[in-house]
């Protein structure tokens, strides 16, 4: 236990940290941080206003900070359970739990070790489990429901645990309200060799090349009605524009990338000048917080 940190009365690790630390793009002011090791925590942490961080790949964060608290998932809801459950089969592994604070690509490293395939699709995305989940993220390679068995799922009125069917999902989309959270899922496997499983992984991650490799939260718009949003920001002379110590990324134009010290100010302003510059309505890829 760190300095700064206390104790809740069923044992959750609270503090105040800038979220700065816990978003890929490294920008966000302080807030009080619940990270609940097993579900009577968790049922503590979600008795105040909330809301569930991930891996942070999808978030810019305001420099004043957030005034809800914010609950991460560590202890059981960190853990991966690859044996074979009892539904599993010759060709198909049902797995044990997965936590949804597992981090996608470590996960996805452990499936091409063991030659497992359904995932190959979202390797490379940086979130956590729960997170990817919550938006079935993905690529045209495949996404995160093409691997999911059954989904625990904790609301405000307790704990649910379902199958995938029993929830509308469709592209970067899933039916699971807001802040009902994604504690551990089940997967369904493919038994595979290690080689085709990689090859598989190796092909979808080809197509992330030109993509920086600095901080940022992933693409920033859309595509509007099936355009290039990175097309339309190159053609408005938007690459390597700058505000403060944010820029619009040389290598490709629908990120945004912190340089380093970048507020989330500087990435608003940017996020303002291209919508102003390409004219065109553009929806965000990421979320505002708050
Ligand atoms: C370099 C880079 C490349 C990327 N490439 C892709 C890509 O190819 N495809 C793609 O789809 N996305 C991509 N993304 C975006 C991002 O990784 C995804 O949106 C991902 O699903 C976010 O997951 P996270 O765990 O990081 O969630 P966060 O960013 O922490 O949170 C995003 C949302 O998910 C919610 N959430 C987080 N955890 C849970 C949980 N356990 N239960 C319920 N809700 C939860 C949060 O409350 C928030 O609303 C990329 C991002 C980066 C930085």
């Amino acid at each position: 236990m760190s300095a700064l940190e206390t104790r809740s009365s069923s044992g959750a690790a609270v503090s105040r940290q800038a979220l700065a630390r816990f978003t890929t793009l490294g920008v966000g002011g302080e807030a009080e941080i619940w990270t609940v090791a097993d579900h009577a925590q968790l049922r503590e942490a979600m008795g105040a206003p909330y809301r569930i961080l991930g891996g942070g790949s999808n978030l810019v964060v305001a420099d004043q900070g957030l005034g809800e608290r914010v609950i991460r998932l560590g202890g059981e809801f960190a853990t991966t359970d690859l044996s074979a459950g009892p539904e599993s089969t010759a060709d198909t592994l049902i797995t044990g739990w997965v936590g949804g604070g597992v981090p996608l690509p470590g996960l996805l490293r452990k499936l091409r070790q063991l030659g497992l395939s359904n995932l190959e699709g979202t390797v490379g995305v940086p979130a956590q489990v729960g997170g990817a989940v919550w938006m079935n993220a993905g690529t045209r390679f495949g996404e995160m429901f093409d691997g999911l068995y059954a989904l625990e799922i904790a609301t405000p009125e307790g704990v649910r645990q379902l199958s995938p069917d029993e929830l509308p999902w469709g592209y970067r989309h899933s039916a699971i309200p807001r802040n009902h959270i994604v504690t551990r899922v089940r997967l369904k496997l493919v038994r595979r060799t290690p080689e085709e499983v990689g090859a598989k992984m190796d092909q979808a991650d080809l197509a992330r090349k030109g993509q920086p490799k600095m901080r940022t939260p992933g693409c920033a718009f859309k595509n509007p009605g099936g355009v290039s949003a990175g097309k339309l920001i190159d053609e408005a002379g938007l690459k390597g524009q700058r505000v403060g110590q944010a820029m619009i990324s040389p290598e490709h134009a629908n990120f945004i990338v912190n340089l380093g010290g970048a507020s989330a100010a500087d990435v608003h302003a940017l996020l303002s000048l291209i919508r102003e510059r390409v004219g065109l309505p553009l929806e965000l890829e990421y979320e505002l917080w708050p």
